[in-house]
């Protein structure tokens, strides 16, 4: 993130004309946008996008599982099963091999 020299605003890459630059969202200070500026915002950006990208298919999946919850209810229950009763398992064997000691 850059920072104006004159007041300290952030600094957002903006379009002007055909070139990107960067411009202080308090005085409009601009600033020519370099490759490693250019890069550094980039990434941010990615970042933004991909987790909106994320919440929206929670969202809609939530929503499209409703109208199933029964079903996923069930499918939900036997899972824990199994790995309920791996879980005991594995305890019941553990707790067999100390007693034996
Ligand atoms: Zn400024």
């Amino acid at each position: 993130m850059r920072f104006c020299p004159k007041d300290g605003g952030i600094m957002l890459p903006t379009k002007k004309d055909d070139k990107e630059v960067l411009r202080c969202k308090k005085c409009g200070y601009e600033e020519p946008l370099d490759r490693k500026a250019k890069k550094a915002y980039q990434i941010k950006e990615n970042k933004t996008k991909s987790g909106k990208v994320l919440t929206t298919s929670v969202v809609s999946e939530r929503e499209g599982r409703k109208r199933e919850d029964d079903e996923w209810e069930q499918e939900r229950e036997e899972y824990y099963k199994e790995v309920g009763l791996d879980l005991l398992r594995d305890e019941l064997e553990g707790s067999e091999e100390s007693d034996e000691e």
